[in-house]
């Protein structure tokens, strides 16, 4: 007697173990879909991102025990979050980012005993890099600064804002060394440490959910097992496109939940929407054709040759130019509906603006693709 059973036989279906893109759309729609307008008004998620984590929402993009990575899977993961709430998205890549760096980290601390908590949701941190990467790309001054220490480091300076942070939060960030002009250190930055301190920031238009504070620093002490990189220039190259490629999954959901509102108006207001420039199913064609080649760039995204970086940033551009058009184009086809605070359509507005102003902004991504594209005549 044959064992084989249809794929189609929906009985085979049910047998079917949930992926982790079925347990994250669990979590999205009974943790987090409840408490968006929360989110948008200033409530950080801690919960729904330990639960998020939980179900591995945060960490298919890290090498597991048998070394494989997962990349594909974690854009799509964020993606689902970030159709929902964008702000969520966007803590989902801060805390997956700051993962990649644990992992990679050459404190056997950081890489082994906090990835474990980090992976699995125990502790939060995000990513203070926005500074250095513009630092790198010569667009302004590094803001923290390093002096060597008989253990490691002592740290001034300070950041404006810095996301995915609470009391007991981390983050990594970057120092320049003091009397070594081209030398910096990558290391991990608790928020209750000595000389740490958090402070509000300006009430923002959008994303105020995301733990979002000023740090300042004084005197704050780094010991050798804190250290991730050092120097941090060569393994910021190593890392940047995973760190810029990671975003566009945060994109790519506010892009989705902007066309399904477009197709939402259609049978309200087809008759008259379709005097519209942008349509939905216009917009679906781009974003599927970009989506292909983020998922293409996902196979191997810590190819370190320019080549691939300048595909890297072409694609991180195109997602912060169609989030801002899918966004607006939401809005016009939904009219007024759209535009009630209590609508997820308005909201899309301020967090796709955020997609394109958070580091690497569309000018500095086009100042970068400038570069790269003259060096490549
Ligand atoms: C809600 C939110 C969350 C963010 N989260 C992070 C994060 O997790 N990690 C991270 O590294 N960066 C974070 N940033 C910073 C972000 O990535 C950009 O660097 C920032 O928005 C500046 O972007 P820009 O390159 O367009 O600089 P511009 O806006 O052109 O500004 C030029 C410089 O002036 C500084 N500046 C402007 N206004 C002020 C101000 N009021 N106080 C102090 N400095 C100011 C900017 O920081 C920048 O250095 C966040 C910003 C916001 C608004």
């Amino acid at each position: 007697m044959s064992t084989l059973v249809s794929p189609d036989d929906p009985t085979h279906l049910k047998k079917q173990p949930p992926t982790l893109l079925d347990l994250v759309k669990h979590v999205v729609a009974t943790d987090l879909a409840p408490i968006t307008t929360d989110i948008d008004q200033g409530f950080y998620p801690a919960d729904v991102m330990r639960s998020l984590a939980a179900v591995g929402a945060m960490s298919a993009h890290l090498k597991s025990p048998h070394g494989n990575s997962d990349f594909c899977t974690a854009l799509n993961a964020m993606a689902s979050i970030s159709r929902v709430c964008g702000s969520t998205g966007f803590l989902t890549w801060c805390q997956s980012v700051c993962g990649l760096y644990l992992q990679n980290a050459s404190s056997a601390y950081l890489s082994q005993t906090l990835l474990e908590d980090h992976v699995s949701g125990f502790t939060l941190g995000g990513t203070a890099l926005s500074n250095p990467m513009k630092s790198f790309a010569n667009i302004e001054k590094f803001q923290l600064f390093a002096t060597h220490t008989a253990n490691g480091y002592r740290i001034n300076g300070s950041l404006p804002w810095v996301s995915n942070l609470g009391p007991n939060h981390y983050c990594a960030a970057i120092a320049q060394i003091q009397g070594d002009s081209g030398r910096q250190v990558m290391f991990l930055l608790r928020c209750d440490g000595d000389g740490v301190q958090l402070q509000p920031c300006p009430k923002f238009s959008g994303m105020e959910g995301t733990g979002t504070y000023a740090l300042h620093l004084q005197d704050y002490e780094v010991g050798a097992d804190e250290i991730i990189a050092d120097p941090a220039g060569p393994w910021i190259k190593r890392i940047r496109p995973a760190f810029v490629l990671l975003q566009t999954g945060w994109a790519a959901g506010i892009i989705q939940a902007s066309i399904a509102s477009i197709r939402a108006a259609e049978k309200r207001l087809g008759h008259v929407n379709c005097h519209l420039v942008v349509q939905a199913d216009g917009l679906e064609d781009q974003y599927q054709r970009w989506w292909q080649d983020v998922m293409a760039l996902a196979q191997n995204p810590l190819d370190e040759q320019d080549s691939f970086f300048l595909r890297v940033l072409k694609a991180r551009s195109t997602a912060s130019e169609l989030c801002l058009v899918a966004a607006q184009a939401a809005l016009l086809h939904q009219g007024a509906a759209g535009y009630t605070m209590s609508s997820p359509v308005q909201r899309r507005i301020r967090e796709s603006h955020f997609v394109a102003i958070v580091t690497p902004a569309l000018k500095h991504l086009r100042k970068e693709i400038a570069r790269l594209e003259a060096q490549f005549g």
